[in-house]
């Protein structure tokens, strides 16, 4: 069976967006509809930055909702308009988008390696820039974050061991 669709399929579900609430920590998940070609643009414009939509579409909101009028427009309209902005500011959303991703996925890092940059990169957590050739630690994580974002932190910021939690010499153990 053909489905006799005449018109344009303009409306379309998109990913479920996270949007972060400015104001607190608390997370919501957001269902929206936004045209189809929207959408397109979205992930076009998500893919080229190896992001997840998600992530795109949170940023861009978080921007729309900290300019001046926001009363009246509604979701889409922020995202259309975003959107509209998306050719101009993509390096601007890239470099932002690339940050946030290096920093979230920084709650899944399990160790950290030492390793000398061949590539310019930044740290994951004081947001420094970080030259190539300069010595830094590479975050592990597993599984490898989709996209892959690698995460680098420099020498300030690795985690340093909690001098209340520092650990007691076991006098059970014995070393011989
Ligand atoms: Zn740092």
């Amino acid at each position: 069976m053909i489905e006799n669709t005449t018109t344009t399929e303009d409306v379309q579900a998109v990913d479920d967006v996270r949007a972060t609430e400015l104001s607190g920590k608390k997370e919501r998940v957001l269902h929206t509809r936004v045209p189809a070609v929207l959408e397109r643009e979205l992930r076009r414009f998500a893919d080229g930055l190896r992001v997840p939509v998600s992530n795109l579409v949170r940023t861009i909101l978080e921007d729309a909702v900290k300019a001046a009028d926001v009363a009246t427009e509604n979701v889409e309209g922020k995202l259309k308009r975003a959107a509209e902005q998306l050719e101009h500011e993509r390096e601007r959303f890239g470099e932002r988008l690339r940050r946030r991703a290096s920093k979230e996925a920084l709650g899944g890092v399990f160790a950290f390696q030492a390793v000398r940059l061949a590539r310019p990169a930044h740290c994951a957590r004081c947001e420094r820039d970080l030259a190539a050739g300069e010595d830094a630690f590479l975050g592990l994580t597993n599984p490898a974050p989709e996209p892959v974002t690698r995460v680098f932190v420099c020498a300030p910021c690795l985690p340093k061991p909690d001098p209340k939690q520092d650990p007691k010499q076991d006098p059970k153990s014995v070393t011989s």
